[in-house]
């Protein structure tokens, strides 16, 4: 990483330097340089805090491909490639994942299963309530949730450690003689007479473009759509040909994440081997540890094991309006009954986590994401000459998309990223929703 001494210019400018920013930088270096067309040395990541300063520094770092949208799944399955291309670098663990829900979803993990099938990713589904506490106890005897008739246990995936896998990136990236500038906040854009940018404005001075940009900026990404003159509201045609008129382009929503500081060791697998990230949904009604009723509605959460304890989440709660994103992610605002739900739900699954509130932690965990029109990502040229990547907080696990990005910009055609681009607002082209209450499934 250098301090920003800014070039005058620079063929390839990249906004950024989360998962997104450092991944297209490494991926364009390559293509680059195995192309002939240039190397490393043409492209320059500006990052107005450091590397890992925004969502990706904060993500639980699942990686999963346990999605019902196809170009989703098929996406996943690129970026699960990538993960798994050099663990050690990206800190990842290759633990799987398992996803178990009530009857209302199991239509939707039927259909996903099937495609994974289809597609070659590793996974098996079991079916039946007695069918699932069976293969859940065989990983965990003291496994009891109820209400759970469908898992989809994925071979694959599993989670990655958010800032040491950004780490991973930046120093691959700049192995190439890719540039990151840190302390350098761009502040707007300098448009040419066609609408291409001509040049980037920072706080640090002005750079000019010869080739192309990369924005990539996380939750930051209305403002940056702002920057780039694009519209707040748009009308979205739907499948059915409907057009649903003024919808905001950006809404924010706020993930809950928590942790609870126990020995890492006590969340193991029965042969004591590292477990699988759990995504728990069931409408059984959900009680504390002394018995109060916490819902009795749907509920969720996510857990992983972490370095030092568990950690995880469960839905997310909307924010109306605009947010104050900076200094990120300090201004989250978790629902103060969070940490009891969450507990009682881990104790709900495992009776290991028994009285496990007593050890919740507030950590730095859980923040704000931005979400697309339809919570799915725009990867997409929004200017002649600058491509958005705008995952719609979808995208820690996202990590092979820069790859697909880096085709992009020497003028392959990504089949993968097809589906993400912004004409799908205009087309009715969306992609199809999933029984689940997250906004990211
Ligand atoms: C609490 C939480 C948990 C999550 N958990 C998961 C998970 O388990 N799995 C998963 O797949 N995804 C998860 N996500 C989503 C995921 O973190 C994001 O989708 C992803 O990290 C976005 O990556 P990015 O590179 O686009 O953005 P970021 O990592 O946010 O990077 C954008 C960078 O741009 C910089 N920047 C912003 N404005 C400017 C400017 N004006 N000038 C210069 N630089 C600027 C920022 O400082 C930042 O470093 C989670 C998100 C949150 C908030």
């Amino acid at each position: 990483m250098a301090p920003h001494t800014l070039p005058t210019s620079s063929p390839y400018v990249i906004v950024g330097a989360g998962i997104h920013g450092l991944s297209t930088a490494l991926h364009l270096a390559r293509e680059l340089r195995s192309r002939g067309l240039g190397s490393g040395s043409d492209i320059v990541v500006l990052e107005k805090s450091e590397p890992g300063a925004g969502a990706s520094g904060i993500a639980c770092g699942v990686v999963r491909n346990n999605y019902f949208q196809p170009a989703m799944s098929e996406l996943m399955q690129a970026c699960v490639e990538v993960w798994e291309s050099d663990p050690a670098a990206y800190h990842y663990n290759g633990v799987g994942y398992i996803a178990l829900g009530p009857e209302v979803q199991e239509s939707d993990l039927v259909a996903t299963y099937e495609r994974q099938e289809r597609i070659g990713y590793s996974s098996s589904l079991i079916t039946g309530e007695r069918e699932v506490d069976a293969h859940m106890k065989a990983l965990f005897p003291d496994w009891r949730a109820k209400g759970v008739t469908i898992c989809l246990h994925e071979h694959q995936g599993g989670f990655a450690f958010n800032r040491d896998s950004v780490r991973g990136l930046l120093g691959k990236a700049e192995a190439e003689g890719v540039q990151v500038l840190t302390g350098v906040t761009v502040t707007s854009f300098d448009f040419g007479a066609d609408g291409s940018v001509a040049a980037i404005v920072t706080d640090s001075g002005r750079i000019a473009v010869g080739e192309q940009v990369v924005v990539a900026p996380g939750p930051w990404a209305k403002g940056f759509w702002r920057m780039l003159g694009l519209p707040d509201r748009i009308d979205v045609r739907t499948p059915s040909g409907d057009v649903v008129e003024d919808r905001p382009m950006w809404t924010y929503w706020n993930l809950q994440e928590g942790e609870i500081s126990v020995d890492p060791g006590m969340f193991a697998t029965a042969d004591g081997g590292a477990p699988p990230v759990i995504h728990l949904d069931t409408d059984a009604p959900l009680h504390t540890d002394d018995g109060d009723i916490v819902t009795d509605e749907l509920w969720g959460i996510y857990y992983k094991r972490d370095r030092h304890g568990v950690q995880g989440g469960a839905a997310p709660l909307t924010v109306e309006g605009d947010v104050e994103l900076d200094p990120y992610p300090s201004t989250t605002d978790i629902d103060p009954s969070f940490p009891d739900m969450w507990c009682a739900a881990l104790s709900h699954a495992m009776s290991r986590f028994e009285g496990c509130r007593a050890n919740y932690r507030t950590a730095r965990s859980g923040g704000v994401g931005a979400f697309t029109v339809d919570n799915f990502p725009v990867f997409d040229y929004m200017r002649p000459n600058v491509y958005t990547v705008l995952d719609s907080n979808h995208g820690y696990k996202m990590i092979g998309v820069g790859r697909e990005v880096a085709k992009v910009l020497v003028g392959e055609h990504s089949s993968l990223l097809y589906p993400f681009r912004f004409e799908r607002f205009a087309s009715g082209d969306l992609h199809p929703v999933s029984n689940s209450p997250y906004p990211w499934s």
